[in-house]
Formats: structure tokens, sequence, C-alpha cells
């Protein structure tokens, strides 16, 4: 293919990291040049575990739109909760009703970045709160990782699948389930067997990247993230199942900025910073993959149908346009290392 540019309906990234404070004001604007909407991660400092959390994380998120430069003429944060063993359902009720959260999020405990508040036992506590997100058609976004030393690293998603997904599934047949970030050709499979109430999101990251990066000429942060990237034969599986058009792999970055001092540290916190150039990486997949028909609805339907949200009107273009990532993004006292620094890419937004 040798078009100069490519004009899809404004894509949606139904898995992002926003942060807080002056992070928030940081990596907004990259988020609302590519997407329309959201879905907004909930594991800030203070998880947001209740409605009037997320009402105002929400309007933080509002007022920092207010400060972006330039032609931002619709984005919405859709909002989501981050389920504890002590959520009621009628605070799933009350979430629902509020009209601005549309998810719950479910952290194995002590799996990710700001997870210690995560579900201990999900069968013996939530039972209810499963009940009632099957009811009222909320979607429960997984983590599916299990946090078991024993369990090696590269096999933690699958075992999660076999462990926690197949039962919860059996137990609650009409739950609308996503599996966040999936990084596995047995997640992958998992899905391929499932009904239309399962789903999952797929970063770019793992699409663009096997784990050798992460130990390619020494130990590098930057590729650090969780699930951790996995093996070549399960790359190219995910992106077989990404660009195959299926309804029920979307878009979700699982962009995740963390300051330079937190990436390079003797102890690295897990997340790659991919906002930048999502939707440019997103491209790069697709066409290298000869589907980039399959792009519009990877990128900005399947994930809206899922949700029973409106398809975007708004439409963005990415141009053909060589552009090398930059080695690091400024702001404030804070400094980004984008995923892909120093690499070339070809596609522009
Ligand atoms: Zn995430």
């Amino acid at each position: 293919m040798n078009t100069s540019y490519i004009t899809i309906v404004k894509p949606d990234d139904m898995h992002l990291h926003l942060r807080h404070y002056d992070m928030l004001d940081f990596v907004l604007g990259d988020t609302v040049k590519q997407f329309a909407r959201a879905i907004v991660m909930p594991n800030l400092n203070i998880p947001i575990i209740n409605t009037k959390l997320a009402i105002n994380y929400r309007n933080s998120i509002l007022n920092a739109l207010k400060n972006i430069k330039g032609d931002i003429k619709y984005f919405e944060p859709l909002m989501t909760l981050y389920l504890t063993d002590l959520t009621t359902a009628d605070e799933i009720l009350r979430a629902k009703e509020s009209g601005i959260i549309f998810a719950v999020k479910l952290y194995p405990h002590s799996a990710t970045t700001n997870s210690s508040s995560g579900v201990i036992d999900l069968f013996k506590n939530c039972s209810k709160v499963l009940e009632m997100l099957q009811v009222i058609k909320m979607p429960l976004l997984i983590h599916a990782e299990v946090f078991d030393h024993r369990v090696d690293i590269f096999d933690r998603e699958s075992v999660y699948i076999d462990k926690i997904i197949i039962p919860l599934r059996k137990k609650f047949p009409e739950l609308k389930i996503v599996i966040e970030h999936l990084s596995t050709k047995e997640g992958v499979d998992y899905v391929y067997s499932s009904s239309s109430f399962t789903a999952a999101t797929i970063t770019p990251q793992h699409m663009l990247y096997n784990r050798n990066i992460i130990f390619s000429g020494g130990l590098r942060p930057h590729y650090y993230c969780l699930p951790i990237l996995k093996s070549e034969a399960h790359r190219e599986y995910l992106v077989k199942a990404a660009t195959s058009g299926d309804k029920r792999f979307f878009l979700g970055t699982d962009s995740a900025p963390h300051d330079i001092k937190a990436k390079e540290n003797n102890c690295c916190c897990a997340g790659c910073y991919s906002s930048y150039n999502a939707i440019s990486f997103y491209v790069k997949i697709f066409e290298e993959a000869g589907c980039i028909s399959n792009l519009e609805k990877f990128a900005s339907f399947n994930g809206a149908d899922f949700y029973d949200l409106p398809r975007n009107s708004q439409t963005l273009t990415i141009y053909r346009n060589e552009n090398v990532v930059p080695s690091e993004l400024r702001f404030k006292d804070l400094t980004i290392v984008p995923l892909a620094s120093g690499e070339t890419l070809q596609w522009h937004v």
C-alpha cells in the first residue's frame, strides 16, 4: 500500500492511565489529539473506589482539558471504578446511575502499579457485585495475571484464565468481561473460544516487540510493563488476532506514564508511555500485517460496540510522514521516555 494518508472514524482508547496533577496535565494532550474517548483506569495513589471519587477525578480531567492548546472539539473520559473486596452492589448501581462510569476494573491484589487495594478473593467477596454487573450489562475489566511467586512471570496470564476466568464465566455466563492488555496465545485462544460477552484489549507494545527487547544490549527499563512482553510466537499471534477484524479485539494502549526517575531506578515501575504515538504504532502494525482495512474496526468500532456506546462521528487522518520518536518528553519537573524513543516511524497524526 502506498497511499499518503488514511482517514478513519476517530478511535477510542479503551485502556488508559491518565494519572493525576502535573502528570495528567502532561499526558492528556497526547490522548485527545488521537482519541475521542478513553476508558480511564482507576488505579491512582488513592484508588477510585466509589462514584464520588470518580466524579471528582472526571472533573479534574475536564479541568485539565481546558488547558490544552489547539483545536480540541471533544473528548470524553469514560470513568471506571476500582473493585475491592468491600465494593457493594449498591455502589455499582450508583455508578451506573451517575452516567459517567462505564466499567469496573479488577486488579488481583498486588499485581501492578497501585494495586494493593485489589481483590483478594473474587468469588467469596464479590459475587453480589458480579451479579449486579451482569444485570446492568456493565463490563468487568480484568488485569488477568495471577500474583503468585511460584508461577513463572511469563505464564501468569494463562494460569489466571484457567484459575479465575473460566470458573467466573461458568458462574456468570452473560457478564461482559474484557481481558485487558492480552499478551499470550493462550489468551487469544480463550477469547476465540468465548461468546460475544468476552473481549480483549491489545496494546501497541505487545504487538511491536517480543521480550528480547527488554534485554537487548543491557537491561532496558522502558520496555518493562505488565503483563511482561512475551516471546515472538505470542507477539505474532496477537498481531493476527488484532488485525483480523474480529469484534472481540479492540484498541487499548495501557499507556502508563512514569517519570524517568521511577523507570530508571533500582526497582523500576511497570508501564510504557505509548500515548505519544499510539495511532502511528497501530497503523504500522496493521500495515505490516497487510490488514490496514481492519484498522478502523479495531480502533474505532469494536470497543464502542462492546461497551454499547455510539460510534464516534468525528474522523482522524494519519499521514505517511517519516518521523523520529523523541528520546524524552518534558513538562515542569517531569520527564517521560516515550515508547519506541529514537525509532523512526512512517506515520504521523
Ligand atoms: Zn493498565
